[in-house]
């Protein structure tokens, strides 16, 4: 009787936080560099967010999508103004706006390109989520194991790799999906060069460019959407985890012209954009575009990259240092989880991402003390690491 062991769980209980800070039944504190997985991009209990909620809360929950919602037009206007997109779709996760993301790329291949089985083309080492759409769409067997019959109308070409996206792309294709880092695969930038020939090549063909800021999104990497860094204009996007800092809410953004698509009853969601979830997305977008935080990311990101370089990459055992704004990913020639357990005992929080991939994603409100002190924590303990392996005989 129990919990499904989907996860491998902390040892930490927390119970409490504030900004980067996490507090376990104990009363000890942590330093949080996950983030609750790239979500609490403003850091916990933060006053704006929680203000939002608790006024809401107070008003009005849920009233389902059969009535107009004040605040979805208010946080769609804020991302419109902010991405140049057109069309918003709400919901609560980001596999599911993924999923709307897919139909939509379906619909629109059957009705305008007029191919019978429509194909996506997605990478290797992506990560798009757990439905069975988003899982086909992920191109991880791990996260396909056992989980056949898969859905049909996917294909996967290398990240990085323009040749074989040529090769991997025929006449059922209807569009190509994205991370312009991806994530859970490791920490891997898309190059610029590689992100605008996709580009191209979806002008040329007549593909839809969709692109999964689910976790690059939101101010992650110094801007509000990371392809706005690399000189791409996407058809699709959609955004999840920094979205609610911690309330479930999701969003597929489309360009103008998509509308038509996803007509009355084509798509639905109950809980989708509701009240409350609107509130806690419009203050978290207002934070973000009202404040300097986005030119702070870009500058403490900066500081966080340079130090890892500067102290991690002279370590033996330590193979590659990437990423961008405060999403870095450390590369390690050993498995990588019993580090993460060390550190925590040290009082820093971190990710993994797969087996060998150290990934920090530290709130964006995070400060230069506080990188400091996680870059001092982990290359303290490595080298501790290293020595207990030397005597143990490892
Ligand atoms: C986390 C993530 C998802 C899945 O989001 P869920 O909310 O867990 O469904 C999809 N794509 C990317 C890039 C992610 O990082």
């Amino acid at each position: 009787m129990g919990l499904f062991p989907t996860y491998q769980k902390s040892e930490v209980h927390v119970t409490r936080g504030e900004g980067a800070c996490l507090w376990d039944e104990q009363g000890r504190c942590y330093l949080d560099f996950t983030s609750g997985i790239g979500v609490c991009n403003l850091g916990h209990a933060h006053p704006r967010v929680k203000d939002a909620l608790i006024n809401q809360a107070s008003k009005l929950w849920h009233i389902s999508n059969l009535f107009p919602i004040q605040g979805q037009k208010e946080v769609a206007s804020t991302l419109f103004r902010g991405t140049g997109l057109a069309n918003a779709f709400f919901a609560n996760s980001g596999a599911e706006a993924n999923e709307a993301a897919i139909k939509l790329a379906r619909r629109w291949g059957h009705q305008v390109k007029g191919v019978s089985r429509p194909e996506i083309l997605t990478f290797y080492a992506s990560f798009h989520g757990r439905t069975l759409a988003t899982l086909t769409a992920t191109g991880q067997e791990k996260v396909q194991e056992d989980c056949g019959p898969l859905p049909e109308g996917f294909a996967y070409a290398f990240y990085n790799d323009i040749a074989s996206v040529k090769e991997s792309v025929g006449g059922e294709t209807v569009a190509i999906l994205l991370e312009i880092i991806q994530g859970e695969g490791g920490i891997q930038p898309g190059e610029i060069a590689f992100l605008q020939e996709i580009e191209a090549l979806c002008r040329e063909r007549g593909y839809l460019l969709m692109v999964d800021e689910i976790q690059t999104g939101l101010g992650r990497t110094g801007k509000l959407f990371a392809y706005q860094e690399v000189g791409i204009q996407p058809d699709i996007v959609t955004c999840a985890k920094g979205l609610g800092n911690g309330f479930p809410v999701s969003v597929m953004l489309g360009r103008s012209g998509l509308e038509t698509f996803l007509g009355p009853g084509s798509h639905g969601t109950t809980f989708g954009g509701n009240p409350l979830a609107m509130a806690v997305a419009g203050a978290v977008l207002q934070e973000m575009m009202e404040t300097p935080l986005l030119a702070k990311v870009e500058e403490i990101g900066e500081y966080l990259g340079e130090k890892l370089q500067e102290r991690l990459l002279s370590l033996s055992g330590v193979k590659a240092i990437r990423g961008r704004g405060m999403m870095w990913g450390v590369e390690l020639d050993t498995p990588v989880a019993p580090f993460v357990k060390v550190l925590a005992e040290q009082g820093l929080l971190v990710l993994t991402a797969g087996p060998r991939v150290l990934r920090l994603l530290p709130p964006l409100i995070i400060t230069k003390e506080q990188v400091d002190q996680a870059v001092d924590i982990i290359v303290t303990t490595w080298r501790q690491v290293e020595v207990d392996e030397s005597l143990s005989g490892i």
